[in-house]
């Protein structure tokens, strides 16, 4: 099983991504956690993509490309994987495909952009392991603490409410013609991610055909 997460900054991606990859046996493969990674650890791959990603703006096509033909040629991939946050335009979509990557199936989480800035506000990311947090949707067991590693959690950078606009305006202007791409395709699902996280999972397992 390999499939994409779609949907806004917000709608729920890393959550479900996390959820789907216990229950599914597969990695989440999150571009935003890998280049968030580069940047935390000074590598020359952060101080190239910091500017891009303080703004709320895409990282060059190049960049992601390279990042994930690798990432999908790990051992740990042999079963499948879930993209969460990539490809996030038409451009990434057709690198994928040319790589013969097979995409089975693309779940767009479906979000109001009214929704989205209140959830951003909540929002909160492990330093660590880059696991997702809301303080009132899906708060830590311990207040400020990652329940998976221990590692304290934070407000992310660009989910100061200026750069959560910007970022909505480019998955609009860039990512949501990826629903037609992969509906066109036969792999597209929509799902309500304004429900409980529970309910948005169990909607999502029925779409991908797996008992729930
Ligand atoms: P995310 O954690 O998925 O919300 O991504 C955070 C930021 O990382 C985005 O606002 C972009 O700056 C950058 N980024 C992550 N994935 C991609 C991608 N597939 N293409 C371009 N930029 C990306």
């Amino acid at each position: 099983m390999n499939m994409i997460l779609l949907g806004a900054p917000g709608a729920g991606k890393g959550t479900q991504g996390e959820l789907l990859s216990k229950q599914l046996q597969i990695p989440t493969i999150s571009t935003g956690n890998m280049l968030r990674e580069a940047m935390a650890n000074g590598s020359d791959l952060g101080k190239q993509v910091k500017q891009y990603m303080d703004e709320g703006a895409l990282v060059p096509d190049d960049v992601i490309m390279s990042i994930i033909a690798e990432r999908v040629t790990q051992p740990d991939c042999k079963n499948g994987f879930i993209l969460d946050g990539v490809p996030r335009t038409l451009a990434q979509a057709q690198a994928i495909d040319a790589k013969g990557v097979a995409i089975d199936c693309v779940v767009s989480l479906e979000v109001e952009d009214e929704k989205i800035a209140s959830r951003m506000a909540g929002r909160r990311v492990c330093t660590g392991c880059g696991a997702s947090y809301h303080i009132v949707n899906k708060p830590t067991k311990t207040e400020g603490v990652c329940d998976l590693c221990g590692a304290p959690v934070a407000i992310r950078k660009d989910d100061q409410p200026e750069t959560v606009l910007r970022r909505l305006e480019v998955y609009h202007a860039s990512t949501e013609v990826l629903k037609d791409y992969y509906k066109a395709q036969g792999k597209l699902r929509l799902i309500c991610g304004d429900q409980s996280i529970e309910d948005a999972n169990r909607d999502i397992l029925r779409a991908l055909g797996k008992t729930v």
